[in-house]
């Protein structure tokens, strides 16, 4: 039986048994056709609003698989998607008839605890690369839900709960194999291809297909100072002002975020909260355990609040903390905004934005950015954003499509009043599918140099499903 692949175009690639059964035959992973058990469950993504069916799938188990692969795709011109984690909110990690190439299989994390460096392969998952590092003592600054690609989230730039005190997940990176759109496997390093390496450290999967990445190791753990403080939404307006004046005057080691939902029913909340509006402050000390108590004081002396759960608590398990509030399977539409400071009125439209939740699920992350993030130039890598201090992220999230034009209504609808007092840039990690209008504000003074460097590597696009950089 013919197969066919939905090319670059648009238009459709036939390709016969025997090009089918001999690239099958040179692979070690597994290829996936539409009617063959597997592919459903290999088609699906985090965001359960992404339903689309690739020609094939690839579940590649190496970097030959990766290299064929990519080949396979440039010799018949057909469309092409990368899936790390399958996290992006965009969808792009599967296709609609095109290639899947899945690295869901390629998992490995070998951590040197002597020279403190670790190699990740590209489909490896943060809480991979926590549980490695960590049994040595040892870190990779990251995301703050563990079940993400470590793929995805370093080449869009990667920040988490560290990132104040170590810098971004890029600034950890040493160098990657990746796997160019010739077919070839490349190093690129501060010395070879360092115009490649520049451009993957922020320029997200616009380049090749990573296979694996080199990062430095920082000291943290096995147990941080962590936890949620948690407050009535009430006195969320005052709350947030003395947070903003808390968070400004931190140290690099404390990262304070805000989540602003409805109280999910987890054992830690009183049961008179269950689904009620709250505040809540999310601290982690990247540094010695005997210095956190000191620091998150002034936090935990806001307000009276209805829980306070600070305290040592080992850093893989809060590495996972958000995991339950962010699991795989909900519909899911993410606007953001950058800002350097959050005024009263980004205040006020929050607060107002909360008392109106389309869903119990939806929320609110405000994400703690500065320190050490801020002190690397802007050209230095691919990632421009070194003056961001906050990142406001609408997690809209629901279960029913009937719900589907009222809760992209509210995200909307937030992100318009938030706009006169955000910085007008974005991290290229949270843009939804429908934001190709901010591509450009996502890569900023570094867009024309990104499609210089897309322009040597891949001059016919075949990198496209991502934020792509059009070297036009
Ligand atoms: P995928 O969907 O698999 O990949 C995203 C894109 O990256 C693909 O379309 C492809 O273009 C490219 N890609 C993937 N793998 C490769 C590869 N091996 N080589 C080349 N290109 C590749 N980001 C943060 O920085 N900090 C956070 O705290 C954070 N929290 C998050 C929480 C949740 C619940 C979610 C859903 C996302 C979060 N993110 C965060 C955003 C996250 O960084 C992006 O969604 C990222 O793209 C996820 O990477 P992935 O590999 O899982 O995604």
């Amino acid at each position: 039986m013919d197969t066919r692949l939905q090319t670059l175009g648009g238009g459709a690639v036939k390709l016969g048994s025997d090009d089918l059964g001999a690239f099958r035959g040179s692979l070690r992973g597994s290829l996936l056709l539409p009617d063959e058990p597997g592919y459903d469950a290999a088609r699906m993504i985090w965001n359960a609003m992404i339903d689309k069916r690739p020609g094939m799938i690839v579940q590649a188990l190496g970097a030959s698989d990766v290299m064929r692969t990519v080949s396979f795709a440039r010799e018949r011109n057909a469309l092409l998607a990368v899936r790390g984690g399958g996290h992006n909110i965009a969808g792009n990690a599967v296709c609609e008839g095109g290639i899947m190439l899945d690295l869901s299989r390629m998992r490995s994390v070998h951590v040197d605890p002597d020279s403190r460096r670790a190699r990740v392969e590209g489909g490896a998952l943060l809480s991979d690369v926590d549980r490695e590092t960590q049994a040595f003592g040892l870190m990779v600054p990251v995301g703050i839900n563990s079940t993400t690609g470590i793929a995805g989230l370093t080449l869009g730039g990667g920040f988490g709960w560290t990132s104040r005190k170590f810098g971004l997940t890029i600034d950890s990176l040493l160098s990657v194999d990746i796997v160019t759109a010739d077919g070839e496997l490349r190093r690129a390093d501060a010395a070879q291809h360092p115009d490649l390496f520049w451009a993957v450290r922020g320029g997200s999967g616009n380049f090749g297909v990573v296979t694996s990445f080199e990062f430095k190791l920082n000291s943290l753990g096995p147990q941080v100072t962590a936890g949620l403080l948690l407050h009535p939404f009430a006195e969320a307006p005052a709350l947030m002002r003395e947070y903003r004046r808390l968070a400004a005057a931190a140290p690099d080691e404390l990262s304070a975020w805000l989540v602003l939902r409805k109280a999910p029913p987890a054992p830690f909340v009183p049961v008179e909260w269950h689904d009620k509006e709250v505040l809540i402050i999310a601290l982690c000390y990247a540094g010695p355990l005997a210095d956190g108590e000191a620091a998150a004081a002034p936090f935990r002396a806001l307000g009276k609040p209805i829980a306070d759960l600070i305290g040592p608590t080992p850093f893989v398990g809060w590495q996972a903390a958000f995991d339950p509030l962010l699991a795989p399977g909900a519909r899911n539409y993410w606007k953001s905004h950058d800002f350097k400071q959050l005024s009263d009125g980004a205040c006020d439209a929050l607060v107002d934005a909360i008392r109106r939740l389309p869903s119990n699920e939806c929320e609110v992350f405000v994400g703690h950015l500065g320190g050490q993030v801020n002190r690397v130039p802007a050209d230095a890598t691919a990632f421009p954003r070194r003056d961001v201090e906050f990142i406001v992220n609408m997690h809209t999230r629901w279960r029913d499509p009937a719900q589907d034009t009222t809760c992209i209504a509210w995200a909307r609808d937030l992100f318009k009043a938030l706009a006169p007092h955000a910085l007008g840039s974005v991290y290229v990690n949270f843009m939804p599918a429908d934001e190709t209008d901010r591509i450009r504000g996502a890569f900023g003074s570094n867009y024309e140099r990104l499609a210089e460097v897309k322009r040597r590597y891949d001059p016919q696009n075949l990198f496209r499903l991502n934020q792509n950089i059009s070297s036009h």
